[in-house]
């Protein structure tokens, strides 16, 4: 029978690897917690609904990536391929945007879409999220870019770009929708088949196409900057202004748009110089009209979602600490099987301590022991010796020094060394 391997796009990530998530993870907590966001917790399915309605049945998302299946009571159900509509849900089913200052919250997990697998791109992929609900005003905007940027510098990111750009709202896209028709009407023998089905359905998705020949015919297309409503056009300034108080270096794109049809105003993304063609680590923006599009009240919103495995990519490419190498302090060791009684006692001690510590459970040999030891800070060893006189050898593993302290006193010892 052939062995069972994880399902196509999806991979484990081991213990050679989890830890620098657990670094990544951590430091995105404090940096959350520094900026006044709190955690959050969410379902990994929702109902499908959710998503056609709060992504939006023209984007990538709905249309061709999401996990969509029947539950045995007989509900159509999604696995949640990014987590802004999951928050929001939440937020409104919770009433958590009941004060004037609205609700700071963010969250990590493993997202799901039905993509071509390749580096920097899986079926299931991690996600943190940051949603800053109920302020419409671009000091939001501003704070949530901020946070992303700081995230990044202090995981020690280097070579990175923010772009950002106006989408407009829902009084002036349709302006600008109806330029890009117009424009790319009279371009349409340059587009691909999907940029033509575009043209009719999403035409801002066509400044978004990879596609060689579409990115040329896009090159001349109008921006957005002469469309946008004053309402529109003020916030920006007002973003940018925000930005360039805390002296961020950004560049506009006209060409960004984002896959997601409910954001408004401003579009932002992270590129890495050092991950190819999977290059954005980060994405977000404003999304004022996704609460009521998903059958909520009106909660304006601004976040972003950052991409965990590319992080850990770029973080591993640019030679980024990680922190410390995860491993305990001490190993206990036993010379002969007479002492793995008082060795696995000792170890539960120090354990007890709060000081890490591990022993053999295996039956191993000392040799092979004092190599487990290896990585460890320092050796307890117990042996016919120790066990007569009631003490326990303390061997330093950094300078080989070794002492022999009483029994009673090694938890004692070991605590004011470490
Ligand atoms: P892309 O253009 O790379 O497909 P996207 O616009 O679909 O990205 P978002 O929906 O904005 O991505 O998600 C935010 C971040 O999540 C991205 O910037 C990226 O870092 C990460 N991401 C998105 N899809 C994947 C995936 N399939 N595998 C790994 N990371 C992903
Ligand atoms: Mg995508």
């Amino acid at each position: 029978m052939p062995a069972i391997t994880a399902p196509r796009g999806t991979r484990d990530i081991l213990p050679a690897e989890s830890w620098k998530w657990s670094y990544i993870v951590s430091t995105a907590s404090r940096t959350m917690r520094d900026f006044g966001f709190s955690e959050i917790h969410l379902p990994v399915f929702e109902y499908t609904e959710l998503f056609s309605r709060g992504v939006g049945e023209t984007t990538d998302i709905v249309e061709k990536e999401m996990y969509t299946f029947t539950d045995r009571g007989g509900r159509s159900i999604t696995l949640r391929p990014e987590a802004t509509a999951g928050v929001m849900r939440a937020a409104n089913e919770n009433n958590l945007c009941a004060q004037g200052a609205g609700a700071k919250l963010w969250s990590w997990g493993p997202m799901f879409r039905y993509e071509r697998p390749q580096k920097g791109r899986y079926r299931q992929f991690y996600q943190i999220d940051a949603e800053y609900l109920g302020v419409a005003g671009p000091m939001a905007d501003a704070e949530v870019i901020a946070l992303s940027i700081e995230l990044f510098r202090r995981l020690g990111l280097r070579n990175l770009e923010v772009i950002i750009n106006s989408v407009g709202c829902e009084k002036c896209r349709p302006v600008y929708r109806q330029k890009l028709v117009d424009y790319f009407t009279a371009r349409k023998d340059e587009l691909c088949e999907t940029c033509i089905d575009r043209l009719s359905r999403n035409p801002l998705r066509i400044l978004d196409c990879k596609n060689e020949s579409c990115r040329n015919a896009a090159d001349g297309a109008p921006d957005i900057f002469g469309s946008l409503c004053d309402e529109c056009r003020e916030h920006f300034a007002q973003v940018r202004n925000g930005l360039e108080r805390l002296n961020f270096t950004y560049s506009i794109s006209k060409r960004l748009v984002r896959g997601l049809d409910y954001y408004t105003k401003t579009a932002y993304e992270i590129l890495s110089g050092d991950l190819g063609a999977q290059n954005a680590v980060a994405g977000g923006g404003r999304y004022d009209n996704l609460s009521r599009a998903i059958g909520g009240g009106k909660i304006p919103g601004v976040g972003f979602a950052c991409g965990l495995d590319r992080v850990a990519l770029v973080m591993e490419e640019q030679g980024c600490s990680f922190g410390e190498v995860p491993g305990v302090s001490v190993y206990c060791v036993a010379m002969d099987d007479e002492s793995r009684g008082a060795v696995q006692a000792l170890t539960h001690n120090l354990r007890m301590s709060g000081i890490s510590a591990e022993c053999d459970t295996a039956g191993r040999g000392f040799k092979a022991q004092m190599r487990a030891a290896g990585n460890c800070r320092f050796a307890c060893i117990i042996g016919a010796d120790e066990r007569v006189n009631g003490t326990v050898s303390v061997k330093n593993l950094a300078d080989g020094s070794q002492v022999s302290v009483k029994a009673g006193e090694a938890v004692s010892y070991l605590e004011g060394k470490l």
